[in-house]
């Protein structure tokens, strides 16, 4: 048997595995299927979610490079996220003190609870961890929290995901966030989802006084290189020194398979052509 995605009309993945789970749920088709080279693998509406054989790139470098910055990251949101993996690199940090995961679909958690231990591991269970089962943009529209870092761990705009996309969600966030704050979100495949990349840059650009992108390249992610833009209120990652980072890490023995200070500074370093979908 193989998994094929289908994110896109014309180019596939394909994972040798089998079905392993499928569920139509309130929101999404939900499967996880058990594919040789990557083991479990979480599939959302027929676009890859997560493998437990490479999710550490994606949820390493969509946490640590806002974490490591933030002075003081005491309180976190992350919205989407249900599979774990973000909440396990967030729940390293002893300065936390809350984190919010506001997942609209509670069978992803459940599901991951059950066939992606290795992804969420004991995070679902840290007594910082408050679960809010909603839609994120709803939530920050009632919440009155102020948020040090706000992480949205969405899949690509496709149904119910489409409003973490919004000019209206940004400003939003923007306003949950403190005034040292920083908020990070995957935008897609620099080959692939140019479009999307585009688009997001250009309204967080009116929104954020600091924006900048990390690259990182995730095997099951189809398209080449990844993006992961960062918008940030204060702080600007190009005035900030790898000792510091050093710094922070040892001091907060953050062990990582994939983040370090170099690959910080390193991944947020341009090709031309992605400069160029940016202008
Ligand atoms: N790493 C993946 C990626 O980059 O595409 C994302 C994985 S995570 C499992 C995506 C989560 O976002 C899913 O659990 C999905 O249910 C959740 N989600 C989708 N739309 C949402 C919304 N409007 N509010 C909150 N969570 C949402």
């Amino acid at each position: 048997m193989w998994y094929t995605e289908t994110l896109y009309p014309d180019i596939r993945l394909q994972l040798k595995g089998k079905l392993l789970y499928r569920k139509k749920t309130l929101y999404q088709d939900l499967r996880i299927y058990r594919t040789q080279r990557f083991g479990n693998t979480l599939v959302l509406d027929g676009a890859t979610q997560a493998t437990e054989g490479d999710e550490f790139i994606y949820h390493e470098m969509i946490t640590h490079p806002v974490m490591l910055l933030s002075p003081n990251p005491q309180k976190v949101l992350v919205i989407g996220g249900g599979d774990g993996g973000v909440i396990r690199e967030v729940v390293k940090y002893r300065t936390v003190k809350e984190v919010y995961l506001v997942e609209i679909d509670r069978d992803v958690i459940n599901i991951s609870k059950k066939y992606l231990k290795t992804i969420c591991k004991n995070s679902f269970r840290d007594k910082r961890v408050k679960i809010v089962i909603d839609d994120g943009a709803k939530f920050l529209r009632q919440t009155r929290e102020k948020f040090d870092v706000v992480i949205i761990d969405s899949p690509d705009p496709v149904g119910c995901a489409k409003v973490l996309f919004s000019k209206k969600f940004y400003q939003d966030i923007f306003s949950v966030l403190k005034k040292n704050g920083l908020m990070i979100r995957q935008a897609g495949s620099t080959i692939l989802q140019k479009e999307e990349l585009r688009e997001n840059w250009r309204i967080l650009k009116k929104i954020f006084p600091h924006l900048w992108l990390h690259l990182i390249a995730v095997p099951t992610y189809i398209g080449g290189l990844f993006t992961l833009i960062v918008g940030s209120k204060k702080i600007d990652l190009f005035n900030i020194s790898i000792n510091l980072l050093e710094k922070r890490l040892r001091t907060l023995k953050i062990k990582t398979n994939y983040y370090n200070p170099y690959i910080h500074i390193g991944s947020a370093i341009l090709p031309e052509y992605v400069k160029k979908i940016l202008k």
